[in-house]
């Protein structure tokens, strides 16, 4: 008796029949979580949809304010010396069970937590790209070749490949390179990542780009590295550059995470 190999199409039906089946994994954790939803009921207590009162540039959470139009103003950093870009939009908060999902996939190169996150993110992700330019390119912020051959893939990309719908406006460009690896960024402090990241962006286009752009990190923790970018991309002709991000990283050690938010109907 000889056996026959299956056909590609046969393993496809299989491979989605399977993954139909399977209730999604979490992002956080070793456990499922619902249909259309990041994190199982456990971790989800603990992801935090960023919430105000926020910075107005920069989106860090703000502790408290004394009164309704400080509420709309700007950290005491953005106020000291304004960012190369507009304003940053995050889905979560980098804390709790987000955070743990980020380092499953940093550090773990764990796949599975990228496609979770980025399946619970999606609804945010579209409903941004609705108040955002139309047309206008999305730059994923670029990692050195070195860490893409070790990681195997690349975040903000395949980031975006699983956010944006199969026809959208926004085409991604590719065109912003980091030009040199830099020591990791986690654990340093403000001054040292903007150090770590000076001068290591180039945007290589034969012609000036034009309006604004979208620059896309799948975290951004004190934006030294998102304002680096930006500066760059400014230099190179773009008017304008927002960012947006699955998740925001308190700018002080002693901020307290608030309690979790009630669930969305
Ligand atoms: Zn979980
Ligand atoms: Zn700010």
């Amino acid at each position: 008796m000889f056996f026959q190999r299956p056909s590609r199409n046969l393993l496809i039906t299989l491979r989605d029949a399977i993954t139909h089946t399977l209730p999604p994994a979490c992002a956080g954790c070793d456990g499922h979580a619902p249909p259309r939803r990041a994190f199982c009921a456990l971790c989800d207590d603990v992801a935090y949809p960023l919430q105000n009162p926020l910075c107005a540039v920069c989106s860090v959470p703000m502790e408290q304010f004394s009164s309704p139009d400080e509420a709309r103003s700007e950290c005491s950093r953005c106020r000291r010396r304004p960012p190369n870009f507009d304003r940053i939009i995050a889905h979560w908060e980098y804390d709790g069970a987000v955070a743990d999902a980020i380092r499953r996939l940093k550090y773990g190169d764990d796949f599975a937590s990228l496609r979770a996150l980025c399946r619970g993110a999606r609804p945010w992700f579209l409903r941004c790209l609705c108040e955002l330019p139309e047309d206008c390119p999305i730059i994923p912020v670029p990692s050195h070749s070195t860490s893409l051959r070790r990681r195997g893939f690349h975040v903000p990309t395949m980031s975006l490949r699983l956010l944006l719908p199969r026809r959208h406006r926004h085409r991604i460009d590719h065109r912003l390179i980091k030009t040199r690896s830099t020591p990791r960024q986690a654990g340093l402090p403000f001054a040292a990542r903007q150090a770590n990241v000076r001068d290591v962006f180039d945007y290589r286009a034969s012609t000036t780009p034009q309006g604004p752009a979208i620059l896309f990190d799948d975290v951004v923790t004190t934006g030294a590295t998102a304002d680096a970018a930006a500066g760059v991309l400014l230099d190179a002709g773009f008017e304008s550059i927002e960012i947006v991000t699955l998740a925001r990283a308190p700018a002080r050690r002693s901020y307290q995470a608030p309690p979790p938010s009630p669930r969305l109907p």
